[in-house]
């Protein structure tokens, strides 16, 4: 076994994606991840510096993880960010670069994010905004900010840019909540350059509210949508998480993202590093591999490829939501990096 043999799992998946939390730290508090209040935020000298997450991910690419998405809590608030991106985008064997935001200081972001991208020699990065409503007073509800307007124009700064298209909306499905979106939602998807899609509730939430009554699930949106604008499925590759429809008339597309009611483990090829340097092999992980501290350490290439090669062999199988006995993690989807 050397370095740069490529990283799999117990079940037989090839690991060729890494999702990133590059802070735990947030400027929003939606309700299903966040409590009001925020949560303790680690210590400065808990979080990986850039240099730490650069030579991490080196290692991992290396071993054909050529895909890279940088998340949080809020990538966007962490100081320097743009920085990141340019180290990370110079990383041979990184060939997608992608970010996930709030969307909140993207009208600010936007054009540095792209330059430094460019500058590390990756000319395309992939964003996801996360926006689950449309119309400003329940927006600020769920997110417990007032920023809608903030968010959308975020948008628009983002769209200026070819090199950040297709740009995706991402909307949390809430049964209750989410059904009186779908208008809204529909025509964005059809009359902008934005591609929206719904992904399902998880139990990540601070406030372990997560009930499966809550899920509104991607078959439900689905069925909502088509009988307002009918839609055809598109090719979806093995990997990817969303099921993708095109509008029958040819006009914008939408997704769903499906994880509690299609559950796609058996595909998965992705692992999560954390802000404080663990990797957990799944959403849902008991255990995390601690990689800050042989890094800190003085740990070589070699070390810590094989510490991640032993976590990734242990990779679980799936998730186990909804059957009895699941356990939630104690991280929440901010503190693990969705
Ligand atoms: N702050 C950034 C954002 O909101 O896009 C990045 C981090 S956030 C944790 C990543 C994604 O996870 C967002 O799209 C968010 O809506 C989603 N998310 C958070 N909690 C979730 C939950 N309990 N179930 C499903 N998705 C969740
Ligand atoms: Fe912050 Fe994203 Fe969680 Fe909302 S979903 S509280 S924006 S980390």
């Amino acid at each position: 076994m050397t370095v740069s043999d490529p990283l799999v799992d117990g079940h037989g998946r090839q690991i060729t994606d890494l999702r990133v939390s590059v802070t735990d730290r947030c400027n929003f508090r939606c309700q299903y991840c966040m409590p009001a209040a925020g949560l303790p935020w680690l210590e400065r000298a808990e979080v990986l510096s850039f240099e730490e997450v650069t030579r991490l991910v080196s290692v991992l690419a290396g071993m054909g993880v050529h895909d890279v998405r940088l998340t949080g809590g809020e990538p966007l608030v962490r100081r320097d960010f743009p920085r990141l991106v340019a180290m990370l985008a110079a990383v041979e064997g990184v060939r997608d670069l992608a970010i996930t935001t709030n969307g909140f200081l993207l009208e600010r972001d936007a054009g540095a994010l792209i330059e430094a991208a460019a500058k590390g020699g990756v000319g395309r990065v992939r964003f996801n905004v996360s926006v689950d409503s449309l119309q400003r007073e329940r927006f600020h509800e769920l997110t417990r900010r007032d920023a809608l307007d903030q968010v959308l124009r975020g948008l628009d700064a983002l769209a200026e840019f070819p090199q950040a298209h297709p740009i995706k909306i991402n909307a949390v499905a809430l049964r209750g909540f989410s059904e009186a979106e779908v208008p809204a939602f529909v025509e964005l998807a059809r009359n902008s350059v934005f591609e929206v899609r719904f992904i399902e509730f998880m139990p990540l939430d601070a406030d372990r509210a997560w009930t499966s009554e809550q899920v509104l699930t991607g078959a439900e949106l689905h069925a909502l949508i088509d009988a307002l604008h009918p839609l055809e499925p598109l090719v979806r590759e093995p990997s990817a998480t969303a099921r993708v429809y095109r509008f029958a008339d040819g006009q914008g597309r939408i997704g769903f993202i499906n994880p509690v009611s299609e559950p796609f483990c058996s595909d998965c090829n992705r692992i999560r590093l954390t802000a404080d340097g663990r990797l957990r092999t799944c959403l849902f992980s008991l255990n995390e591999t601690d990689l800050r501290t042989p890094l800190r350490a003085g740990a070589d290439d070699s070390e810590l490829a094989l510490l991640i090669r032993q976590a990734v062999w242990r990779k679980e199988l799936k998730h186990h939501i909804g059957e009895a006995g699941f356990i939630q993690p104690d991280r929440t989807m901010s503190a693990i990096g969705g």
